[in-house]
Order: C-alpha cells, then sequence, then structure tokens
C-alpha cells in the first residue's frame, strides 16, 4: 500500500555488513521513495573479515567512514544505539534518549559475543593482529611448541578458526620451527556448512599442512594447557589455545528474541513475525549460518520488502541461501560456495585462487563493489 507520505522514513538500526548492504539495496530498488536513517555507535565500518591476514604480513583491514557513506548515499546519520522500540507507536528509543519514528525499521546490529572456555584466548574480531602476533612471536622463539585452535560451538562464524590454523602451520613450516598444531570443532566435517566437496578439499589441506582434526568434538579447559576433547574424552596438553566467542542475540527491548540464544525470527523476506513493519538482516537473526556473506543476503530480501511497502514496482525476492566464501590459507584463497538446505551445503564447489581484493572477502551484492569503488566515489560535501 503506497504512504499517504511522499518518501517511507526507514530506519537501519547497526552500521555493520548488513545495514550497509541494506541502505545499498534500498538505493537501488526503492531510489527516492525511501527516507534512509542508519543510527549506530560507530564511526568507522571496519572491514574484519581480513583481519585474520593481519598478523601473516596481509594488509591491514580498512575502516571506511560511515559519514563518508551517508553523505554519498544522502541518508541521515545517528551516532548513537538502539536500546528499544515501541512498535505499536513505531518509534525506535535510543540509549541518549532519542526516540525515532520510522515507517520501516530494520535491525541489523550483529551479534553478542562472550568468550567459550576459560583459560583460553578468545579472539576479539578488533584485537586479532595483536593477539596473533604474540602468539606468532612465541612460535618463532621457541617457546610455544603445540596450538589447539578451537571452535566453541555451530552458533559461531565458520571460516576464521580455519584460516588462523592454516596460516599458522604454514609460518611454522616456513620458519622451520617444529609446531604441533590441532583443531577441534563441533562440525561432522571441516566447514561441513559448505558441504562435501569443500570439506574434502579443506580436510586435504589441513593434512598436507600436519594439522590434526578432531570433528564432532567439543572440549573444556578446567586448567590452563589440558584440554579435554568430548565426547572421546581424549586429554590433549597444549601451550596455547586459541578460540571463537560465542555468538548470541541482542537484547533489544520490545522484539521478540529466542529464549535460549537470543537471535531474532525471521521469515525468508527479513519481516519480524508479529511485529509489524519491522525487519531484520545479519548475525542477529536465528538462520543458523553466521557469515557476512549470508547477512548480506537477508538485507538484500529485506530491502526488497521494505521497498515493496514504499511502493517500489518490485516483487519482493525471499532470501535463498546461497553460501560463498573465501577461505585464506596463506599462499592461496580457496573459493568456496554451496546452497545451503537446512544447515548444510549443497552443490558444494571449491576452487584455488590467489588470495584475491580484501573488499571481495565478503560476498555482497551491492557492498562489495561499492567498497572497491570506495575512494573513487563522488562525496557529497
Ligand atoms: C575474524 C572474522 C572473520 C570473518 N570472515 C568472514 C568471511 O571471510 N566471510 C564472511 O562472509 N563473513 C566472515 N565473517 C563473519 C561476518 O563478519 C559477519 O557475519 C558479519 O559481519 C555480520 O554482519 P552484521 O551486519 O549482522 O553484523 P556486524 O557486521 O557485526 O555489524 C553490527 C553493527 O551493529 C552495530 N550495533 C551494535 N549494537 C547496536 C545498537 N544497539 N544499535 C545500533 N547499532 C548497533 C555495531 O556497531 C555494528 O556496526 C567473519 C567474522 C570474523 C569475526
Amino acid at each position: 500500500m503506497h504512504s499517504e507520505k511522499s518518501q517511507t522514513d526507514v530506519l537501519i538500526a547497526g552500521g555493520g555488513v548488513a545495514a550497509l548492504e541494506a541502505a545499498l539495496a534500498l538505493r537501488a530498488r526503492a531510489g527516492e521513495l525511501v527516507q534512509v536513517t542508519l543510527l549506530a555507535p560507530n564511526a568507522e565500518f571496519s572491514y574484519r573479515a581480513v583481519r585474520v591476514g593481519e598478523p601473516f604480513g596481509h594488509r591491514a583491514a580498512r575502516s571506511y567512514s560511515l559519514e563518508r557513506i551517508a553523505n554519498d548515499l544522502r541518508i541521515g546519520l545517528v551516532e548513537d544505539s538502539l536500546k528499544w522500540v515501541d512498535a505499536d507507536a513505531r518509534v525506535a528509543h535510543t540509549e541518549n534518549g532519542l526516540a525515532l519514528r520510522y515507517d520501516a525499521l530494520l535491525l541489523a546490529v550483529g551479534s553478542r559475543t562472550y568468550p567459550s572456555i576459560k583459560h583460553a584466548v578468545t579472539l576479539d574480531p578488533s584485537r586479532i593482529d595483536e593477539q596473533m602476533h604474540g602468539v606468532l612471536q612465541d612460535v618463532e622463539g621457541g617457546y610455544i611448541h603445540s596450538i589447539a585452535f578451537v571452535i566453541p560451538s555451530t552458533q559461531s562464524w565458520p571460516l576464521p578458526i580455519y584460516e588462523l590454523a592454516l596460516m599458522t602451520a604454514a609460518r611454522a613450516y616456513e620458519m622451520s620451527v617444529d609446531l604441533t598444531v590441532t583443531l577441534i570443532t563441533p562440525e561432522d566435517a571441516p566447514l561441513a556448512v559448505f558441504g562435501t566437496a569443500v570439506s574434502q578439499e579443506l580436510g586435504a589441506l589441513l593434512g598436507e599442512r600436519g594439522i590434526t582434526t578432531h570433528t564432532a568434538s567439543r572440549c573444556v579447559m578446567r586448567e590452563p594447557h589440558r584440554l579435554t576433547v568430548q565426547p572421546a574424552n581424549n586429554q590433549i596438553t597444549v601451550d596455547q589455545v586459541i578460540t571463537l566467542p560465542e555468538l548470541y542475540g541482542p537484547s533489544v527491548a520490545g522484539i521478540p528474541r529466542n529464549a535460549t540464544n537470543g537471535f531474532i525470527t525471521t521469515d525468508r523476506h527479513g519481516q519480524v513475525p508479529g511485529v509489524e513493519r519491522v525487519f531484520a538482516a545479519g548475525d542477529l537473526t536465528d538462520f543458523p549460518i553466521k557469515h557476512g556473506g549470508i547477512a548480506a543476503q537477508q538485507a538484500d530480501a529485506a530491502a526488497d520488502s521494505i521497498a515493496a511497502l514504499a511502493g517500489a514496482d518490485i516483487e519482493p525476492q525471499p532470501m535463498v541461501a546461497v553460501l560463498r566464501g573465501q577461505l585464506w590459507c596463506g599462499d592461496r584463497s580457496l573459493d568456496l560456495q554451496a546452497r545451503v538446505t537446512g544447515i548444510h551445503g549443497s552443490t558444494s564447489s571449491v576452487v584455488t585462487e590467489p588470495v584475491a581484493k580484501p573488499e571481495t572477502k565478503i560476498d555482497a551484492r551491492y557492498l562489495s563493489p561499492y567498497l572497491q569503488e570506495f575512494e573513487t566515489v563522488a562525496i557529497t560535501p
């Protein structure tokens, strides 16, 4: 139905992958029918997916000014955090006490992270370089002889632990230092979400690099350096354990969330059931795979729905989960692709490439080309 106003006010809460992809998709699909405002606490968008390469000498992750992006896209920007939503009144309330009216609200505030294993180094996406740098120095100096890389649960980002394990093993080999690398994952096979072809190729590469992989396993660490791998109850003694945080949904009062892990349910068009004109995309949703490419596809589907709501002449397309990723292995990159059915990839494929442009590590229809062009984009003063 057409709004009586000439423009539909769209509030996007978040300043990450899903939020920016949605802003770009709305510009493409709804044009002047929407007035978009971005509500985010961060002044910059940081491309954290490439942070795994920094300790190994890759180019540092770039940060992009949200103000510059907002100016370029001619959208509003409010530097603040969403606190709660009054869905009946269509008002979003911020931490600083602002009340922002909307015709459509897109929630894209990402997930909350919690350390998963006591005594382990839990990777902080904003400090990976610093955290891994010390570890690599200790490996090179001969102070660390064994490292376990642990994926704590399937509610985590799938790629970075594999990348760090592969690149660390390669670095130790280049330096001619002895290092035992173990990888522990609850997945049935390495990167099982990407399907059989990817798991087989990755399994072979892990083997080539001498990495012992325990699949379908979880671990606990009751004391430093001693891992108990379940269900086999294997005891492993290691010098260092590196793991990822576990992810949980955000706390936004007024928005229903899953009782066990706080993630927000959406339909395939990004609509939050039972809350009119509220949509969600990205890591905060209950879609089982937390991945930037998926966040972008969800953002595109939500943008379609919002564009149609604003009166654009389009048929909103539901999200079709095609999982694409680049696994950085040091000397090369594996381009991974799978169509997702349930939580496993089918029609899985893998192609070996040289390490590609960092801005394409997250496969996002609008955001990836936009960031590649960013320097040449005309900025509206
Ligand atoms: C080390 C690492 C490597 C990765 N590698 C890859 C990869 O190679 N490929 C890939 O596809 N994915 C990768 N991922 C996963 C990918 O980064 C995430 O899936 C993706 O960033 C999710 O996007 P999002 O927009 O949902 O959340 P985020 O990108 O986390 O953005 C959330 C945004 O919301 C903002 N925010 C938080 N709270 C509020 C609030 N209350 N109000 C308003 N704004 C708020 C935050 O400041 C942030 O701007 C990787 C992740 C990590 C950590």
